[in-house]
């Protein structure tokens, strides 16, 4: 074996996530049959589809099969069908046990407008044009794990719901360096978010992620931002943003709003990484899609994107990185778009069509 052979664990989960992960297995398959690289795939269950099967979102074997791999990309989970099951059982649970797992901790989602479709955007062109921002999500801690949490019974006709919002040290620490060492590589600047004017778990936050910076990143530029505001400038100005590095709460709301500058959820990657050199996890932004699975009409570009960002980070292959980014930049110019991104002049195509028109991009 070559030190370019890889294995890529597959999981393709629910709804759209087997029609999505077909044309991404097209991509794998050409650069399989065109590079040095080898990247031998495995497929495995999570979600709906393991439950159905195990009974369980995320079984153990799958589990040991994700820590064994080299990387991760997932499709999506979730369904109606699911819906009544208990919540730590759901398809979506299958999903937070396997970031909690692997310590998947920081969750980078790039906010990037293709100039082929700035017309898509809610936002006027000039706002949008050329935007990159880069959110770097902390996924392992805060107000979605903290504990005490739950639902009691007061006794006096009344309920009272608890959530705990909690960070250490350690966790805001190893998710800013992250978000640093991601801006060296880009425009250098991070712009970290928080609620230090209402909340302790803020203040933590934002006297941390300062002595990091002072510590270790002083050549990158840091600014501090209360989350609201960070809302309000991303509608704004948004190209004022480089990378912004928040928690889990307010990362989750940000990073759909950065989402929607886009236009479309169909075209979003997203990473999840843990420690330096662990296995890490590549899906699409978007959901199961349960309104349109099975029809042909998935965009599957995110998932193609998301399999970029694997070659980029935990691959170490770059190039071949840039030349599947390159290929789809290439396609949108040409006017193939699946429903939607579909545009006055475009010509619509299905999910498998848009999987082709990259792979016969890749062979120019
Ligand atoms: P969704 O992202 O599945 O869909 C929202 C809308 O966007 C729908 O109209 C859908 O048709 C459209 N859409 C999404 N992806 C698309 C694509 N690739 N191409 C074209 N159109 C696309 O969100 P939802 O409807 O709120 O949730 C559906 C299910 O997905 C739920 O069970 C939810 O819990 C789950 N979900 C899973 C994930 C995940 O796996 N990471 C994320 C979000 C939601």
């Amino acid at each position: 074996m070559t030190s370019n052979t890889y294995t890529l664990q597959i999981l393709a989960g629910d709804g759209i996530g087997s029609e999505i992960m077909g044309e991404a297995k097209k991509i794998i398959g050409w650069i399989n049959s065109n590079s040095d690289i080898t990247i031998n795939t495995r497929d495995g269950l999570i979600g709906g589809a393991s439950i159905d099967t195990y009974g369980n979102p995320l079984d153990d074997t799958t589990l040991e099969q994700c820590r064994n791999a080299d990387a991760i990309l997932l499709g999506a989970v979730g369904g109606t069908k699911w819906g009544d099951i208990e919540y730590n059982l759901r398809p979506e649970a299958g999903l937070l046990k396997l970031r909690k797992e692997l310590e998947l901790f920081a969750n980078l989602r790039p906010a990037l407008v293709f100039d082929a479709l700035i017309d898509a955007s809610t936002l006027k062109p000039e706002i949008v044009r050329g935007l990159d921002i880069l959110i770097v999500r902390e996924l392992t801690g805060g107000v979605y794990f903290g504990e005490p949490r739950g639902i009691e019974d007061l006794g006096n006709g009344q309920r009272r719901g608890i959530n705990t919002q909690v960070y250490t040290t350690m966790e805001i620490e190893r998710v800013a360096r992250v978000a640093f060492d991601l801006a060296r590589k880009r425009g250098n600047k991070v712009t970290s978010c928080e609620k230090a004017n209402v909340m302790e778990s803020g203040l933590l936050w934002r006297e941390d992620v300062t002595a990091l910076h002072e510590k270790e990143f002083k050549d990158v530029e840091l600014e501090h931002m209360y989350a609201d505001n960070c809302a309000m400038q991303l509608l704004r100005n948004p190209s004022q943003f480089d990378v912004i590095v928040t928690d889990n709460l307010f990362g989750d709301i940000l990073s759909d709003a950065a989402a929607m500058l886009t236009g479309s959820l169909g075209m979003l990657p997203s990473a999840s990484l843990g420690q330096v050199g662990s296995v890490a996890l590549y899906e699409p932004v978007h959901g199961s899609a349960p309104d349109i699975a099975g029809l042909g009409k998935a965009n599957p570009l995110a998932t193609i994107l998301s399999l970029a960002m694997c070659l980029r980070y935990s691959l170490d292959q770059g190039v071949m990185a840039d030349k599947i980014e390159q290929a789809v930049k290439a396609v949108l110019n040409s006017g193939t778009r699946t429903a939607d991104i579909m545009a006055d002049n475009c010509r619509q195509v299905s999910t498998s069509d848009m999987g082709d028109a990259i792979i016969a991009e890749l062979d120019k």
